[in-house]
């Protein structure tokens, strides 16, 4: 009799896995192991829309009838503590032990530590939907939110808050926000947009001491400055989780290290989604490990396939977007690649950036612009890209130059 199926991690990619198993056909058991108490659910809400309302909801990836109607065993609650790959069993923590024939890792990310000392009750993290309420509560006019970290998470967050009309300072440790994988021209709107706003954003100055009483949180930066808050938020980046794996001897390497297929060096187990680094086929097999909501879904339902015998690799072209006020930022691709970036302004002020490599090929596209403005164009590009396409730099530069007749070229 089939083992069957275990996914550990009930969040996007592990959800999307289970439901792909079954439509893939995949007829014996499914189990789907999480350790937060919830449904799987979608994170990106929870910086952006959770926040604009006064009692958020989660939205869930599936709900317990069609988890039911699929046959697809949710554990909650309970977290996957070793795995004896011998017996082929996950040892869980509530005691019990799952056999499996194919094993799915999809244990995601959390958040990097601030790693000094001084941190207490007002100073948080926004990973999942019970972080999200405990921070929603503070939201408010009247109220100072101190923002560690101009990443995604804080300036989503910094864009949510002044809507409900707390005052708030995100502190950046490097020269300005965005730095990793955003190009400083796009960060600049973004800025523009912060400080249009009344956010206050400080850049190039670290954190020299912080003191939480309890009651409000004192931020001492290098150079003197003090910023006092009634919460401050840590968004300073995720580390993958990978403690289950490397106790099951599984080779890490920032990330669960697996092949193309998304399997690790176990032939039956494999890893997909925050957790993992796979090499990128796009790019020369360049090993990544992406944090986007898009490629959790995609390596969910890639590892379901191959779980069950495709032998698929991943092909898929990086892409992720955030949206701050009523601008939406979409990239696709590597930017740090590229040599020579082009520009194109679309309607509305928004623009679009690509990224060519030495050779000519288009590595990235990065845009930003009201709504849906760049949407179109970046999906576009992504084609571009998949086909390892060297488009004429001027023909990416023309606003007359349709970029569907580059694809077809
Ligand atoms: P996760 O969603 O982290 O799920 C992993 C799950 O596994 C978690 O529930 C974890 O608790 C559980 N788990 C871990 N270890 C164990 C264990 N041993 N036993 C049982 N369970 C375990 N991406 C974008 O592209 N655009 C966005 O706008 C965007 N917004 C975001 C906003 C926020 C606030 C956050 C936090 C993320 C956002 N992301 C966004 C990133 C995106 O949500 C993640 O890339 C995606 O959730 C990754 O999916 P995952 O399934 O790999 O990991
Ligand atoms: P992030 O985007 O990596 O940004 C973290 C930022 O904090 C970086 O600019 C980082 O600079 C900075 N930083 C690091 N240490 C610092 C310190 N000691 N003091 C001040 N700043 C510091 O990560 P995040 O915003 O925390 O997001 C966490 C996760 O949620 C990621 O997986 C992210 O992808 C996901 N998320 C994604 C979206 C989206 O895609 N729209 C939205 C929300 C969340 P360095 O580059 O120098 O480290």
């Amino acid at each position: 009799m089939a083992k069957g199926m275990v996914i550990i991690g009930a969040g996007e990619c592990g959800g999307r896995a289970a439901l792909a198993l079954r439509d893939l056909g995949y007829a014996g058991p499914v189990t789907l192991v999480g350790d937060e108490p919830h449904l799987p659910y979608e994170r990106p809400p929870l910086s952006k829309d959770a926040m604009a309302s006064d009692a958020p909801v989660i939205k869930a990836i599936a709900s317990d009838e069609i988890l039911a109607e699929r046959s697809i065993r949710h554990i909650h609650s309970v977290q996957a503590v070793a795995i004896d790959r011998a017996a082929h069993v996950v040892r869980l923590s509530d005691g019990s032990g799952l056999p499996y024939d194919k094993l799915l890792l999809a244990t995601g990310s959390v958040p990097r530590k601030l790693p000094m000392p001084g941190l207490g009750a007002r100073c948080v993290y926004l990973r999942t939907f019970n972080d999200a309420l405990a921070i929603r509560a503070h939201l408010r006019a009247g109220n100072r939110i101190a923002i560690v970290g101009g990443g995604f998470i804080g300036l989503e967050l910094a864009a949510a808050a002044r809507r409900l009309g707390a005052a708030v300072t995100v502190i950046e440790a490097q020269p300005r926000i965005l730095m990793r994988g955003v190009p400083a021209e796009i960060a600049k709107v973004i800025h523009e947009a912060h400080e249009a706003e009344g956010v206050k954003i400080l850049c190039g100055d670290g954190i020299a001491a912080i003191a939480d009483d309890g009651a409000e949180v004192r931020i001492t930066l290098a150079g003197g400055q003090d910023i006092v808050a009634d919460l401050a938020v840590i968004g300073i980046g995720a580390v993958p989780v990978t403690g289950l794996a490397a106790e099951a001897g599984l080779t890490i390497d920032n990330g669960i290290a697996v092949d193309a297929e998304l399997r690790t060096d176990d032939p039956d187990i494999f890893a997909a989604g925050d957790c993992c680094s796979f090499p990128l086929g796009v790019y020369g097999g360049r090993r990544v490990r992406l944090e986007a909501w898009r490629n959790a879904q995609e390596q969910g339902a890639l590892a379901a396939r191959n779980m069950l015998g495709a032998g698929e690799v991943h092909a898929a072209v990086p892409w992720f977007w955030s949206d701050q006020y009523g601008l939406t930022l979409q990239i696709s691709g590597l930017s740090d690649e590229g040599s020579t970036v082009v520009r194109r302004d679309l309607d509305d002020g928004a623009f679009i950036l690509f990224h060519l490599a030495d050779d000519g090929r288009l590595v990235a596209a990065s845009g930003i612009g009201p709504g849906n403005a760049v949407a179109r164009d970046i999906r576009l590009a992504e084609m571009l890209i998949a086909k390892r396409a060297k488009p004429a730099p001027e023909a990416l530069g023309s606003q007359t130059v349709k970029l569907k007749s580059l694809l077809a070229a």
